[in-house]
């Protein structure tokens, strides 16, 4: 039986440095046949070190693909050290993907706060690449700052085949920001959308989704089209430590993504 923990080595072909703490790296897996979904995750790491539950920041060609990680501990400030060349190991893909096959047809709201982008990403890639297949695709994006907001330049290119707002909670004087400034929330009356024919997805802070998800059932979402990606710590990925278990959920195996429904359900749930 082959062993789960056992992970595959990836080698680091390109790092794009997005702000001062998050970086885009391109990987390459030499061995095996790999084919995520968005939404899902790897356990990404160093032997010695450690590993950290990473999502997806991109759709997958020929067993290339990225991750985009803030360096916040032990794990993701290592990773912030290695270089191109460098390899990097990592077991998935793991857990639950965003809904598309449900989707197809219909309009999708993508609403993300700070690196809560990163896995929307993949979602907004493989819907440009099956244009006609959905509606309309709207993305509300938000960010501390102007310098913390990811992925600028393709939220541009985005704009040309979806509605795209951004917005900041604070712009220091010396930069300059020509889109909204204020909560996420705020934009929901600016995006026009047909609630009966519009799935939500939702990823960034707990807080965030909460007050977010709570806009969007009193504008007649229905329960069972709003989705979120929720973070817990987890050590395995696979369902066997129960490091990032609610009942008898397990992040890592149910989720990350889930009905908001389900989650909110959870004690220590924000949400
Ligand atoms: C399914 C999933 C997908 C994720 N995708 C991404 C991604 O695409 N990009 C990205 O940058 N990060 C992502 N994260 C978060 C990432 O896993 C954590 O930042 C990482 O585990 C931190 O590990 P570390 O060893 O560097 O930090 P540590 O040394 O473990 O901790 C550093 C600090 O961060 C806190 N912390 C660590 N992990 C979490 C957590 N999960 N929730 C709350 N606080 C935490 C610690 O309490 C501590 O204060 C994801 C998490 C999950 C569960």
């Amino acid at each position: 039986m082959k062993n789960p923990f056992l992970p595959l080595k990836a080698v680091i072909t390109d790092i794009k440095v997005e702000t001062t703490d998050v970086r885009t790296y391109s990987l390459l897996l030499r061995d095996g046949e790999y084919k995520p979904e968005p939404g899902q995750f790897n356990m990404v790491g160093y032997p010695g070190v450690g590993e950290a539950p990473v999502s997806l920041s991109s759709i997958v060609y020929e067993n290339r693909f990225q991750h985009t990680i803030k360096a916040v501990g032990r794990v993701t400030k290592f990773i912030e050290r290695l270089t191109e060349g460098d390899e990097i190991f990592l077991r998935g893909p793991y857990g639950s993907s965003w809904p598309l096959k449900s989707a197809v047809g219909q309009d999708i709201l993508l609403v993300a706060g700070g690196v809560g982008i990163a896995p929307m990403r993949p979602v907004i890639q493989e819907i440009l690449s099956k244009r006609d297949s959905f509606g309309n695709i709207t993305l509300i994006y938000g960010a501390r700052r102007p310098d913390n907001i990811l992925f600028k330049d393709e939220c541009e290119v985005w704009q040309k085949d979806s509605t795209v707002f951004l917005t900041v909670d604070e712009v220091p004087s010396h930069m300059i920001w020509s889109y909204h400034i204020g909560l996420v929330t705020e934009l929901l009356d600016k995006a026009a959308f047909h609630v009966e024919k519009t799935f939500a997805f939702l990823c960034g802070p707990e807080i965030m989704m909460r007050f977010v998800s709570r806009g969007l059932f009193l504008r007649g979402f229905l329960p069972s089209r709003v989705y979120v990606s929720f973070e817990r710590r987890m050590k395995c990925g696979i369902g066997q430590c129960g490091h990032c278990q609610h009942g008898s959920q397990f992040v890592c195996k149910d989720g990350p993504v889930f009905l908001y429904k389900d989650v909110s359900r959870f004690p220590d749930s924000l949400l």
